[in-house]
């Protein structure tokens, strides 16, 4: 259930409220939006009479909310969300771009990589220090000196970092040094996993499962949400359908409006892991802005062709330049910016 406010009510009144809700076994949730504060309610608390509550002082009005996730949703909070991360917003008309390499592999690599995604007009870095690879004998990663790495660029460049938490004991150290924690495909119903990055108080990119619903991705960002951290990007990042001959994966292109009109989190588009074809890149991610995504995550590599990981999806530092001058123009025609 959620209860509205009248524009006008106090504090005491809005406390009052939450007192009520609480003492009868409910988590609250307040958000603000258009003026009006929401007060949302979650868990198995025993049963409110929306009749008494209507009546209490300050309330406006209270409304159930008939999807499986609430917090997520529409219902809940009509505007857009946005977060500024080191001066860029996300959710509004600035479309995020996080590129990089999939693996961090070294100072060389990284520095040269974010040197020229900043000239190249990318707003965060990307890359991975812990790496979800299907086999355990791929490389695994750089670990803390890879995330020490990251922490060099973001100096040199000013670029936040984005990078992968894997498991829950590992997110105060990766913390530590990312400005966004991304949690993977592989992780996305580690629920562990997603209950320590709601008590991380950092931004969370939450990637979506290569075989999760919709459905799933709104109730894995609502176990995010659930601990107050309201700073959740998701993430279509492709899925497995019948026929991945000859991609890696199938861009489900519907997940973006369809996400942008159930969710007010804002939407991101990873191009890269989703059809897994270089040469193919540029125009899944021009689809993706073109949809409505409110970022874009790219992976980016000096040379692709000797990269530890997801070198076949890698563009080279010339075509990320070339892709860019394509995602501006694209996204001053629907009313957007870089
Ligand atoms: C990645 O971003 O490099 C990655 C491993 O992505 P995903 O979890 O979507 O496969
Ligand atoms: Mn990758």
């Amino acid at each position: 259930m959620i209860i509205i406010m009248h524009s006008e009510a106090t504090p005491f009144e809005i406390d009052n409220v939450v007192a009520e809700a609480e003492a009868r076994g409910w988590q609250t949730h307040i958000s603000h939006d258009s003026g009006e504060t929401f007060i949302g309610l979650q868990g198995k608390g025993q049963p409110l009479d929306p009749f008494h509550l209507g009546q209490m002082p300050g309330v406006k009005e209270t409304m159930a909310i008939t999807q499986k996730y609430k917090l997520a949703s529409r219902a809940f909070r009509r505007e857009d969300t946005t977060f500024t991360i080191g001066g860029v917003t996300i959710g509004g008309e600035q479309v995020a771009v996080i590129a990089g390499p999939c693996s961090v592999e070294s100072r060389e690599q990284l520095l040269e990589t974010a040197h020229a995604v900043k000239e190249a007009g990318a707003t965060f870095l990307r890359g991975g220090a812990y790496k979800p690879r299907s086999s355990p004998y791929s490389f695994q990663g750089m670990g803390e000196q890879g995330l020490k790495l990251l922490a060099e660029a973001r100096e040199a460049t000013g670029l936040p970092i984005v990078t992968e938490v894997m498991s829950p004991n590992k997110v105060a150290l990766v913390a530590i040094y990312a400005d966004v924690l991304q949690i993977g495909a592989r992780n996305m119903q580690n629920f562990d996993l997603l209950n320590a990055v709601g008590q991380a108080h950092k931004p969370v990119l939450l990637k979506r499962g290569m075989s999760a619903t919709i459905e799933d991705l709104l109730m894995a960002a609502e176990y995010i949400l659930a601990h107050g951290n309201n700073r959740v990007m998701l993430c279509e990042r492709g899925i497995r359908t019948f026929d991945n001959k000859y991609t890696r994966n199938t861009f489900d292109i519907n997940a973006i409006p369809l996400l942008k009109e159930l969710t007010h989190l804002p939407i991101v588009a990873d191009p890269s892991h989703a059809i897994g074809v270089r040469r193919h890149v540029s125009a899944i991610t021009l689809a993706g802005l073109a949809a409505g995504a409110d970022g874009l995550i790219l992976e980016t590599h000096p040379d692709p062709d000797h990269a530890v990981s997801d070198g076949d999806q890698s563009l080279t530092l010339p075509q990320f330049r070339e892709l860019m001058n394509q995602v501006r123009a694209l996204a001053e025609a629907v009313g957007r910016r870089v």
